[in-house]
């Protein structure tokens, strides 16, 4: 796109070329009926949009002046516009500016592929489910807060946003907020540093928030201030009677570091646990995977189905990976349409390699895991995005490679998608000094060794 200048300096070109238009044109009536109230609205690559006063001027100077005009327009900027004529009313309304107040966890949603509808329930999340639905039917009145817990993969997530889908859709009145504790203390630390200024936190949530839905509480661990305000946060909802329902990869009382006023309060209503399905409940999954997909379970041997349960079953989203990984197999790389178990086998040998590959202690286990811990994906970690919660996530691994695996800098920075010797050096520094003064620090490379050692 062109460079075209502040207003002041497209008005003033404008100008110019009225002058040498009327010139040019040489009939002082003409210019004042047609050209005098015009001006440049804007420019869109290398046309400019001429806001003139009526449509017939438009299909007037359209018609016999463009070319002159374009020609002083030439003159005048250097440049060769296209000129466009067109009416105040075909301006593009400009959106309203929004009116700048405090807004909190604007870019929260809700995905509406977690639902109950979907869910598949066995022994290992009936309870968990069953309880789900009641907050979702009558929120605020059976079980409050209610906490889940278990690990990663087996269906918390899931449930916590089908709630606010449902809620969303049974009680479209009620404000529903769904956030990670990740989200929770990205914006308590903008607060802190007053890039918010207007509404405070704590009145966002009093006045504006119905059902609380927090996920992955573990992230509060450690960070005093942050716990310090959710506590204050939590008590004000709960004392208002509005729902609250909080997910966690452990029961609270594992969470070392939490608040012990945040433990007592978090167990206070029911707290249900999440655990890895049976080899029935992972292969109803399965099924209704494969149909919510368009596929036709018949398709596949039953031994496949079977087989995938067998293998994948410590976790539901590595269960889901096995599945993508087969169909795209099956589509990409070997199409069939009958699926058998040598197909299968063949198809996720590459995702049992990389899992044995995984429990070895390596560089990229030392990435995923530090990633999965601060809510980030691997690929930002070696990336180039320098935010600071993601260039301290990376200082992290790089002192954790050095730490655990005795990497060579050079190492460490090939693994981290090229960074150089002196970045990985300066990072891993970085975390070193900071381990000597700062519990969040300590309290981070504690809990990633002991992931990491196990
Ligand atoms: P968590 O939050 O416990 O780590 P998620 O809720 O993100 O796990 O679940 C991981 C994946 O497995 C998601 O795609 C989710 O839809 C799916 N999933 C988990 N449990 C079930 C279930 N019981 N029925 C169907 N899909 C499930
Ligand atoms: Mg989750």
């Amino acid at each position: 796109m062109e460079r075209v200048g502040t207003v002041s300096e497209i008005a003033s070109l404008w100008a110019r070329v009225l002058e040498k238009a009327k010139l040019m044109l040489n009939d002082q009536n003409v210019y004042e009926a047609f050209f005098a109230s015009s001006y440049i609205d804007h420019f869109e690559g290398g046309t400019a949009f001429v806001v003139v006063n009526s449509g017939l001027a438009a299909n007037l100077l359209d018609a016999k002046y463009k070319n002159l005009l374009e020609q002083a327009m030439l003159e005048a900027s250097g440049t060769n516009f296209e000129l466009r004529f067109i009416t105040e009313d075909e301006v593009k309304e400009e959106p309203a500016p929004q009116e700048k107040k405090a807004v909190f966890f604007k870019d929260a949603v809700l995905n509406p592929n977690f639902n109950f509808q979907n869910f598949v329930v066995g022994p290992s999340n009936r309870e968990a489910y069953q309880a789900s639905l009641m907050v979702a039917r009558s929120p605020g009145k059976l079980y409050n807060p209610l906490l889940i817990y278990g690990g990663s993969g087996l269906g918390k997530t899931h449930l916590l946003q089908a709630i606010g889908n449902s809620l969303r859709g049974s009680f479209s009145n009620l404000r529903v907020l769904y956030i990670t504790a990740a989200d929770f203390v990205d914006e308590y630390v903008n607060y802190v540093r007053g890039q918010k200024d207007g509404e405070s936190l704590s009145s966002f949530f009093k006045n504006s928030i119905d059902v609380f839905l927090v996920d992955d509480i573990q992230f509060l661990v450690g960070k005093s201030g942050t716990m310090e305000m959710f506590f204050v946060i939590f008590s004000a909802l709960y004392a208002q009677g509005k729902q609250i329902v909080i997910t966690s990869d452990q029961h609270p009382n594992q969470l070392d570091g939490l608040d012990e006023r945040l433990k007592t309060r978090f167990i206070a209503g029911l707290t249900l646990d999440v655990k890895a399905p049976d080899l029935l409940t992972s292969e109803e999954i399965l099924r209704s995977r494969i149909a919510a997909d368009g596929l036709d379970v018949n398709d596949f041997e039953p031994e496949v189905i079977t087989f995938l349960a067998k293998r994948f079953s410590s976790s539901i989203r590595e269960l889901e990976e096995a599945l993508n990984r087969l169909l795209f197999y099956t589509i990409n790389i070997k199409p069939s349409k009958h699926i058998d178990l040598a197909l299968a086998s063949e198809a996720i040998q590459g995702l049992i390699q990389v899992q044995e590959d995984e429990s070895k202690l390596s560089d990229s286990k030392i990435i995923s895991t530090v990633a999965d811990y601060y809510s980030l994906t691997p690929s930002q970690i070696t990336g180039k995005i320098r935010t600071s919660q993601i260039a301290m996530a990376r200082h992290i691994a790089m002192y954790l490679m050095r730490s655990l695996l005795d990497d060579p800098f050079q190492k460490i920075g090939k693994a981290l998608g090229g960074k150089d010797h002196a970045t990985v050096m300066n990072g891993v520094q970085k975390v070193e000094k900071a381990l000597k003064s700062d519990p969040e620090m300590q309290a981070a490379i504690r809990e990633l060794t002991a992931k990491l050692k196990k």
